[in-house]
């Protein structure tokens, strides 16, 4: 049995020292990713810092933008009426993710620092180098079916699970946090990384950094948006692939957009040239096949999913076709 101490500190600054000055510390939030990955010796904390004793609950409208806590729960959040009023988008991906249960204990800031559910990160028996690097990519020969199609390395080819993220990448977001070395802001497209040669880091957190809020600017975009998750089962699963569309139409032609996919890449993948082709054009299927098209330059896929490539192209356009009719 793996014997770890347990605190719950009532200020940021106790949880942030707490966790800078012990390599071996960990944050904790909800518990449904971490407590999992403790039990199946993925990981091994000596020490647990539960934040959940700090004031990080709200949501709230602040000048132009607004803030969730990072303690806020996922139900909260998809079920708020500022968040369903002003950020659909979000609300969808939210309730798109897990089950229930799950999202009455998962966290903002949990949900976007969850790890990969790659199975090879998951297997002891075998490599991966975002568990223990050095030892290779079992994925890379092996069965990648769920695997990432951009900006993958030799070293890792794992993507990023959450849903919630790829919402929070397409609305521009920005992540708000707290740590040793003071307060900072970080857009959210800079929040995750691709895996490099140092795929064990899938964040460009430093040691100690506390999530404490994400804020969400004010847009247009209340009206025709859509998230398109495609997955095996029609709930309590992980994308195969996802898309987020987020339009602002005026007399059908598309005056702004924004876009983003899941379960393609280490990070939520925003699609920044595509929503570029989009802007000034008609609405119409047409138009979406062609920004299709450039969404998926540069994809790369292995032996088992390959698939991908005809499904995220595929998804992107249903949800833009949903997102333009709503
Ligand atoms: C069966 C199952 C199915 C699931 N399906 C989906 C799905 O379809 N889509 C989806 O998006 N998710 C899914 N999830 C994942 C779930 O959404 C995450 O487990 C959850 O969001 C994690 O939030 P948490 O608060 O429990 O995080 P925790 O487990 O408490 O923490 C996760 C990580 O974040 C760190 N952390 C937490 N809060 C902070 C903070 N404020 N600052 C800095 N670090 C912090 C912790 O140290 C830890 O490393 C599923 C989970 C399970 C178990």
């Amino acid at each position: 049995m793996n014997q770890f101490q347990y605190v719950r500190p009532t200020k940021a600054q106790a949880a942030i020292e707490a966790v800078a000055k012990d390599p071996n510390a960990r944050f904790i939030a909800g518990g449904t990713n971490l407590v999992d990955l403790m039990k199946r010796g993925i990981t091994a904390p000596q020490k647990l810092v539960d934040i959940n004793r700090l004031p990080l609950k709200q949501i709230e409208h602040q000048g132009s933008s607004l803030r969730l806590g990072a303690l806020a729960l996922n139900s909260v959040v998809a079920n708020d009426t500022q968040v369903r009023e002003r950020h659909p988008l979000l609300a969808l991906a939210l309730n798109a993710g897990a089950s229930p249960q799950l999202r009455n204990m998962a966290t903002v800031g949990g949900n976007m620092l969850q790890r990969t559910r790659c199975t090879y990160f998951y297997d002891l028996s075998m490599p991966c180098n975002k568990r223990q690097p050095g030892t290779g990519c079992g994925a890379l020969e092996g069965i990648n079916r769920m695997h990432a199609i951009f900006g993958h390395s030799e070293q890792c080819i794992a993507v990023h699970p959450s849903d919630m993220s790829v919402a929070l990448v397409a609305l521009d977001a920005t992540v708000q946090v707290s740590g040793p070395r003071g307060s900072r802001s970080i857009p959210f497209a800079d929040l995750h990384r691709l895996p490099g040669t140092t795929p064990e880091r899938d964040t460009n957190l430093e040691p100690g950094e506390l999530i404490t809020a994400v804020d969400v600017p004010d847009s247009p975009f209340t009206k025709h948006v859509h998230y398109q998750k495609v997955r095996e089962r029609a709930s309590y699963a992980f994308a195969l692939v996802s898309a987020a569309v987020a339009l602002d139409i005026e007399n059908g032609i598309i005056k702004a957009a924004r876009l983003a996919l899941g379960g393609v890449a280490h990070k939520p993948w925003r699609l920044t040239a595509a929503e570029q082709v989009l802007v000034g054009q008609p609405a119409t299927e047409e138009t979406f096949r062609r920004v299709a098209a450039v969404a998926m330059q540069g994809a790369k896929a292995f032996k088992h999913n390959e698939y991908k490539l005809r499904l995220a192209p595929n998804a992107l356009i249903q949800a833009l076709k949903t997102a333009a009719a709503a």
